[in-house]
């Protein structure tokens, strides 16, 4: 008998994208196969987002056009899984009936179960034991690892879904971490990144700039990554520790999402815009040249053109290399959602396109200064623009496309920035 074969399709972050390697990885160890695609596959699992509405709604219009393969196979089974299958649980039947089975991103160890059981099953509960209980986890080809450290977030920023979603903070101990970025370096793995929704509050028997020293001192891994980082937990030690050892990459995410300080009260980050700059001031202090990137929220309940400007300035005097800009999006249960003075869509849609105009302008300036400069590219795979071209990352994050047929996945290589972009970089292999 041919084996069942499964398709998966997330939404979302990077923690969902790892996430679905779990999903793939139980999938698998159940006896199941990867198919190309949902029509010809036997369990269709959808990973969702809910983070914006936008996600949400691109999610349920997914599900009704997969509603008309269930038609032509009744066999097929259909699994929603997680942040809005962890908030929604069985209001989902209600909304798709021929979904068979919901879990939440606290609940993907239960897989096995579920396929077998299906008839409208629901798993969300709270599982304090996620953090110890590692899962398979069937990674894609390439020289590139997620690695979770830590579940779920503490924090309750008035604008977020997560604490609702991912439940509250849990650290991985740090023995199986370091087992695992072990075990990928073994098998080749030249970069990881740790995730978590505020990574750098991890806490078990070790904090994590005491993790980053341990990852640093094992062998094989030349590069390490870590997202998202909270400005409120960029201690010095921390960023002591990124200036010292030599395979922490000099980048950091650090997501502002506003430069008032008073909507960053409203939105209960718990620093005002001073407290980041000196940050940041610290940062590039102790790591000259280092990359910083960020998220900002525009729209935010109450926001006025002052405190837009705020952010636009915030903006200008940080020079900040990328930015994720989002239109604030009002959610279910959180706070903010209830709050007085929701700003029209169409003034969000203006600030946006402001704020992102800006940061073209700064992030041009600053991809300017590396031409002719020489990097070393950790090579992705083909370019997503022109297969003929190869793909890669500088220790600082930019993404550089270059000639190079002979250079392979993994390997890194020195490469001369001949042109740059306002998203990429263009270069030669020297
Ligand atoms: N934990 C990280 C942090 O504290 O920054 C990131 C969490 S979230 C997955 C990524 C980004 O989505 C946030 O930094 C924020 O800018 C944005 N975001 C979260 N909730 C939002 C909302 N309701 N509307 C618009 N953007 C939102
Ligand atoms: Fe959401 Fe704030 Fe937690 Fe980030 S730190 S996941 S924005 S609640």
């Amino acid at each position: 008998m041919s084996k069942k074969r499964f398709y998966i399709e997330t939404f979302g972050c990077q923690m969902n994208v790892h996430d679905s390697e779990k999903i793939s990885g139980v999938l698998s160890r159940e006896g199941y196969s990867p198919a190309g695609a949902p029509g010809d596959s036997d369990l269709i699992i959808f990973n969702t987002c809910s983070i914006r509405q936008k996600a949400e709604q691109k999610f349920f219009s997914e599900l009704g056009r997969i509603r008309k393969l269930k038609k032509k196979n009744p066999n097929l089974m259909i699994g929603v899984a997680g942040c809005i299958a962890q908030q929604q649980g069985k209001k989902i039947f209600r909304r798709a009936p021929y979904v068979d089975f919901v879990f939440g991103p606290q609940n993907i160890h239960l897989l096995g179960e579920l396929i077998t059981t299906a008839a409208a099953s629901v798993a969300t509960e709270d599982n304090p034991d996620v953090a110890n209980a590692d899962l398979p986890v069937t990674r894609g080809a390439g020289g590139k690892a997620w690695v979770t450290i830590m579940y779920g977030c503490n924090n309750i920023c008035s604008y977020c879904i997560v604490p609702y979603t991912r439940g509250r903070e849990r650290s991985r101990p740090s023995e199986n971490i370091l087992r695992e970025i072990k075990e990928l370096a073994a098998r080749g793995c030249k970069e990881v990144t740790l995730l978590g929704q505020n990574v750098n509050s991890y806490r078990s028997d070790r904090d994590f700039p005491e993790l980053l020293e341990e990852i640093d001192a094992l062998g094989g891994v030349q590069r390490i990554r870590f997202v998202t980082s909270h400005p409120r937990d960029l201690s010095e030690r921390l960023i002591s520790a990124v200036q010292r050892l030599d395979k922490v990459c000099e980048h950091m995410h650090l997501p502002l999402q506003s430069g008032s300080s008073r909507i960053l009260g409203l939105m209960n980050r718990g620093y005002s815009c001073e407290d980041y700059l000196s940050k940041i001031r610290m940062l590039r202090h102790s790591v000259p040249g280092i990359a910083i990137t960020t998220d900002i929220i525009t729209g935010f309940p109450g926001e006025t053109e002052d405190d837009h400007t705020k952010t636009v300035e915030a903006l200008k005097e940080v020079e900040f290399d990328g930015i994720f800009a989002f239109k604030y999006s009002p959610r279910g249960e959180t706070k903010a959602a209830a709050m007085e003075g929701q700003v029209a869509d169409e003034v969000k849609s203006r600030r946006m396109g402001e704020i992102l105009d800006v940061q073209d302008s700064i992030t041009l300036k600053i991809n300017k200064k590396l031409e002719t400069s020489l990097q070393q590219v950790l090579v992705e795979g083909p370019s997503g623009t022109d297969r003929k071209m190869r793909s890669g990352r500088t220790r600082s994050n930019k993404i550089v496309n270059f000639k190079g047929q002979n250079s392979s996945v993994g390997q890194t290589v020195t490469v001369r920035i001949i042109r740059a972009r306002k998203h990429s970089l263009d270069g030669e292999v020297v």
